[in-house]
This record gives structure tokens, sequence and C-alpha cells, in this order.
């Protein structure tokens, strides 16, 4: 079953094409970080529109690239929901318009179902149950994954995302948006263990997280560093280091918990912060201690992307899953809302 996915939850356009027995045919990302950049965060509005603007030509890349015409599609995958409503709309209206006129299937897919699942595009793919952390610019939770659709939520952030924080964190440095990849690099040459970050709510019981304090404790070390409002580079290289590693090793204590608690011992990292070099080594290191295995997709699938939507929709469509003709996005989309592979026919 050959399946076109369309991802345009927020700023990245992501445009697929996944065959069932093909594996991954072609994908293209166009990041929209320039239209936003200046305004420090992503503008809405801006987002729809450059979404519209590029989804087509994009479209028209991958057919090439896959050497095939739409001719050949059997399905489409769009994100449905959560995200930004107006950029969720545009994905949603041009997959569903361009199936019904292919006279083929069309399904919403979940944002955090395709980060979730993106691990299953490589060659090593896990075995059901694993334990899944996702880590991404609006979620930081552990989730319990039986199978296709079967999601048990072990813990989630009380307040920011992991990657929300990361780029926040990054702003008060003075580093460009989104922060959280270049925070990273600078992460690299400092020495993490100058300033002392608290690993919040590592001390009571729980799997829950909180990422708020890290931001504060950041705001506070940059004041007592900086002199007449400017970091010396050094000062900044250590705030990143010791930064990063509170976030990783307070990702890798819960993490740890969450396996013990369950006895999965197989782990999977999805969203942008499974990007995080520091993050994935950690991570393979805790799997190791409990003789379990991480997995993780290529730092390109961690990010948004087309991929990971048009793979969780194949699955579905070919379950005989459909979403109905009328357009339907649900910005707001609680995952364990979600129905196990094959239960709702149409939606
Ligand atoms: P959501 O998936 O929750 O709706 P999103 O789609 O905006 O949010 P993603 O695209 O999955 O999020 O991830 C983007 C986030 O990942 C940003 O916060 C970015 O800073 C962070 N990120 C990307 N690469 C890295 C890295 N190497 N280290 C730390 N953070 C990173
Ligand atoms: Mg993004
Ligand atoms: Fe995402």
């Amino acid at each position: 079953m050959l399946v076109l996915g369309l991802e345009t939850s927020c700023d990245e356009t992501g445009i697929a094409l996944y065959d069932t027995e093909r594996g991954l045919l072609a994908h293209r990302v166009y990041s929209q970080i320039a239209v936003h950049a200046e305004y420090g965060g992503v503008v809405p509005e801006l987002a729809s529109r450059d979404h519209v603007r590029k989804g087509l030509p994009l479209i028209r890349e991958v057919m090439d690239e896959a050497n095939l015409s739409l001719k050949d599609l059997d399905g489409i995958a769009y994100t449905s929901g959560p995200g930004l409503v107006g950029a969720l709309l545009v994905g949603a209206c041009l997959g569903r318009s361009l199936a019904w006129s292919l006279d083929i299937p069309a399904v919403g897919v979940h944002h955090m179902e395709g980060h979730l699942l993106a691990p299953m595009l490589e060659e090593d793919v896990p075995d059901f149950p694993f334990i899944a952390l996702l880590v991404s610019g609006g979620h930081t939770q552990l989730v319990k994954v039986e199978g296709i659709g079967q999601y048990e939520l072990l813990g989630e952030s009380l307040d920011d995302a992991a990657g929300e924080a990361f780029d926040k964190a990054a702003k008060m440095m003075g580093l460009p948006y989104p922060g959280g990849p270049a925070l990273s690099k600078l992460a690299d040459e400092g020495d993490a263990q100058r300033f002392k970050f608290p690993r919040p709510m590592t001390d009571r019981p729980g799997l829950d997280f909180s990422f708020s304090g890290l931001k504060t404790f950041t705001r506070t070390t940059i004041l007592d560093c900086a002199v007449d409002g400017v970091l010396a580079e050094q000062d900044k290289k250590d705030i990143a280091a010791g930064f990063q590693a509170a976030v990783v090793d307070t990702l890798a204590i819960k993490c740890k918990r969450a396996m013990k608690q369950t006895g999965v011992n197989r782990l999977i990292i999805a969203g942008g912060v499974g990007a995080n070099r520091m993050l994935r080594e950690q991570l393979r290191i805790t799997a190791e201690q409990l003789k379990g295995k991480v997995y993780y997709p290529r730092p390109a699938l961690c990010t948004d992307n087309g991929a990971m939507i048009a793979y969780a929709g194949a699955q579905r469509l070919n379950a005989g899953e459909t979403s109905d003709i009328a357009v339907k996005c649900v910005p707001r989309w609680p995952m364990t809302d979600l129905q196990p592979l094959g239960k709702v026919l149409s939606q």
C-alpha cells in the first residue's frame, strides 16, 4: 500500500511517500524557521500561509523523486491534531481533497502517534510492548505502548515541555530561535559541573516532570555571571552544559524508573529533543544497565516530518480505518483517546 503523508501541525511542512512493502520511498521537510525567527517563536497565521505555499510543490518533489505519479497512491495520511488549528487545516484540506479527487481513502493521524512510531522506520524495530519517551517542543511524556493505539500514560510534564525548556533557556542566552540544537552545540564545549543545576522531581516517587525550575535556575545563573548584561563565551558554554546535563539526567532517571516499574526493558525515544546526542547516549547506557535496549529514529525523523505521518497513516489505513469526507482537526487531543488499530473504521 503506497501512502502519501502530510505533516503541517506547526512550522514544518513535511511530505513523504511510504510503502508498506518497500518502506520509505522519499521525504521532504521544509522548515519555516526563517519566517518565524524574527518574532522569536511561531506566528500561527504566517505558519498556515507558508504551508499553503509549500504543500503542492513538495508533493510534486517527492512524487518525482520516487518516480511515481499520484495515480499510484493507495491512500493519504495527514496530521489532524494536536497542533495549530490553521496549520493543521491546510494539510487536512489538501490531503482530504486530493484523496477525494483520486477516489482513494484518507486518514487523519495523531501527531504524537506519528512521533511515537517514527522508530519503526529504521532497520532495527522494537517489539511491543515498549516504553516511549516522547520529548518534543510541546510534549514530555512517558508512555507504555502495548501496540499501535494502545497507550498508557505513565507520566508527563506538569509545566514546560523539555524542548520548550531548551528553547527558552537558549533565548535567555541570546541564541537564535529555535534554540534547542544551538544550546546543545554550545554545551559540547562547556563544563557541566560548574553550575549545580537541580534535577527536578527526581527525589520523590512518580514519573511526572517539571522543567520550569531549570528555566529559573538558568535565569539567575545568567544574572550572577553577566558583566554589564553581557555573558562571557565560556560562561555561556558552561551554563548550556549544566542545563543540558540536568535535562538529560532528569529524563534518564525517570526512564529507568518507568522501565523498572513496568518490567519492560525496551525504550524508544521520539520527538525533536530525541535528536540530542547526549540524551541518546545516556539512555543507551540506562537501557543497558537494565539489560534492555534503546531505539530511536535518525535525527531528521525525530523532529517534525511527513514520514512518521505516512507510516502511522499506512498502519491505520491498512487496518481499514478512514476519515470522513468532512475535514476535522483536533487542536487539543490526548493520545490516550486513540483506539487500538482497526477498532474505529470510520471517524
Ligand atoms: P510537538 O511535537 O509536541 O507538537 P513540535 O512538533 O514543535 O512539538 P518537534 O518538532 O518534535 O516539536 O521538536 C522540536 C523541539 O525539539 C524544539 O523545542 C527544539 O529545540 C528541540 N530540539 C531539536 N533538536 C534538539 C537537540 N539537538 N537538542 C535539544 N533539543 C532539540
Ligand atoms: Mg517545529
Ligand atoms: Fe512534533
